[in-house]
């Protein structure tokens, strides 16, 4: 597997302190209101990176993380607790929101098929040892207290914003440049962050710990430091996230880590790129922030917006549209049709050119896997399956499809679904009766149409003919069907 690896910016063999076992950290939700699609961008890239390092024999311990607490508004050193503040506009309790919104997350990725880390710890559970890191940094002299929290001292370590390719200087200059909000006052550098904060007002009880340091709760980046070395070690294989994270978050992550165990960090930082929506940042204002469920809403399957954002590459940047994920629902209608007329191929035995076409299957497989490795190329690794596809469609419209070679495409398409996840196997095994697989194929014959794919088109209506004497009308109300008497 070749992956870019953010921190040395380039494209890198991969290769895990243990042998064939590999451990992956990605930063998880913070549990303040239900995720958006482009949050999930992040969990879906990440899949398809697990999956493939599973097909390719290793084994995988995952952790994301559950923020349930600690991260302020803008990111930035003051502002309010994103989950507390939630908790006031929905006359709940801080610990409601956090599980009705991490319930939330769960299900989310459940219906991505996204597979289930092994664990989510959730900050709050977790504050212990945060606290003991913080006593670690705090004995080593990188800290300093001001009259709001505990801040780390950028500038005591060394090589601080290296993941972002920038030196100290050009960092704190770049916040500088960004800060949109007011900042803590006594920091000694601008890119100073708190570990720790005091309690604000004497009416905040449920999100606050002691501490010797006195009363408050931890700071976000300390979260991630804390319990991703808890449970996969002081260093760590692969960490994962959004690109918008290498500057400040897994910046202080890498500060806090290596300060206290003097350590490397991180082996592989893999960042996915953002999501626009219509060509725009997704924005409140904008109208154009979409959840999940907003999108089965308005008639898609959770499948299709998995394909729709794993085909596009991860580093690059994603454009989302309605009018794309409608184009994708009908490639996708048509793939899975497609393999419910595989698996009940029976024509041809001695089909001609045999050889010829289990060659084709051999090679659209080893190219597919040859792009996965090649950081993850899932365009092209999609492109030879569409001309697996396309070439196994012609053969079964000509009749010619052996049972043995649909069984070769079967499998190569069942493998291809383990890096792919859209549930492939449940298309196959489904048993339909004559009158649905017309009614598929006729379905398909429109989404051609409406694709302008006219030779497709063309072929599903003869195919409809020969093999179940079918014949197509259009009328006006629509395609009507019937059976040649
Ligand atoms: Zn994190």
């Amino acid at each position: 597997m070749q992956l870019y690896n953010t921190i040395s910016r380039k494209v890198e063999k991969f290769a895990p302190i243990e042998d064939r076992q590999v451990t992956m950290y990605a930063c998880g939700p913070t549990v303040y209101s239900a995720p958006h699609i482009g949050n999930m961008r992040a969990y879906l890239n990440q899949d398809v990176l697990k999956r493939s390092l599973l097909h390719d024999g290793y084994k995988i311990k995952h952790v994301v993380n559950i923020t349930d607490v600690g991260h302020l508004v803008g990111d930035a050193n003051l502002g309010e607790d994103k989950v507390k503040l939630a908790a006031e506009r929905e006359h709940k309790t801080a610990r409601q929101v956090a599980d009705f919104y991490t319930d939330a997350f769960i299900s989310d990725i459940e219906r991505l098929n996204v597979l289930k880390p092994d664990v989510m710890p959730r900050a709050t559970m977790h504050v212990k040892e945060m606290l003991d890191l913080i006593g670690t940094l705090d004995g080593d002299g990188y800290l300093y207290t001001v009259p709001t929290g505990v801040y780390f001292d950028t500038s005591k370590f060394r090589n601080y914003g290296k993941l972002s390719g920038m030196d100290f200087e050009r960092l704190n200059k770049y916040l500088k440049a960004g800060a949109r909000v007011e900042r803590a006052s006594g920091l000694r550098n601008i890119t100073d962050f708190a570990v720790w904060r005091f309690r604000k007002k004497a009416s905040d009880d449920e999100m606050v710990w002691e501490s010797k340091w006195g009363e408050g709760f931890p700071g976000w980046h300390i979260e991630c430091s804390a319990m991703s070395m808890k449970y996969l070690g002081s260093t760590l294989d692969i960490h994962c996230g959004g690109i918008d994270h290498i500057p400040i978050h897994h910046t202080n992550e890498i500060a806090q880590s290596e300060s206290a165990t003097k350590e490397k960090f991180v082996n592989y930082w893999f960042h996915n790129n953002f999501l626009t929506v219509d060509g725009k940042k997704m924005a409140k204002s904008l109208g154009n922030v979409y959840t999940l469920n907003d999108i089965v809403a308005k008639g898609f399957s959770p499948m299709a917006f998995r394909y729709i954002i794993i085909s596009a590459h991860y580093r690059t940047k994603l454009n989302f549209t309605l009018h794309a994920l409608e184009n994708v629902a009908i490639t996708l209608k048509s793939i899975y049709s497609f393999l419910g007329r595989l698996c009940e191929c029976d024509s041809a035995k001695n089909a001609p050119n045999h050889e010829e076409f289990m060659k084709s299957v051999e090679d659209a497989a080893e190219k597919f896997f040859d792009e996965i490795n090649n950081d993850l190329n899932v365009p092209s690794a999609l492109s030879a399956m569409h001309a697996l596809i396309k070439n196994a469609n012609k053969r079964m419209e000509g009749a010619w499809l052996s049972k043995s070679e649909a069984k070769a495409v079967a499998d190569a398409m069942m493998d291809f679904d383990g890096i792919l996840g859209l549930n492939f196997e449940k298309h196959m095994r489904a048993k339909k009766g004559m009158d649905d697989e017309v009614k598929e194929l006729v379905e398909e014959r429109e989404a051609a149409r409406i694709k302008k794919d006219f030779a497709r088109a063309d072929a599903i209506r003869s195919l409809l003919k020969e093999k179940f004497g079918v014949v197509l009308e259009d009328t006006k109300s629509g395609i009507r069907w019937h059976k040649e008497r």
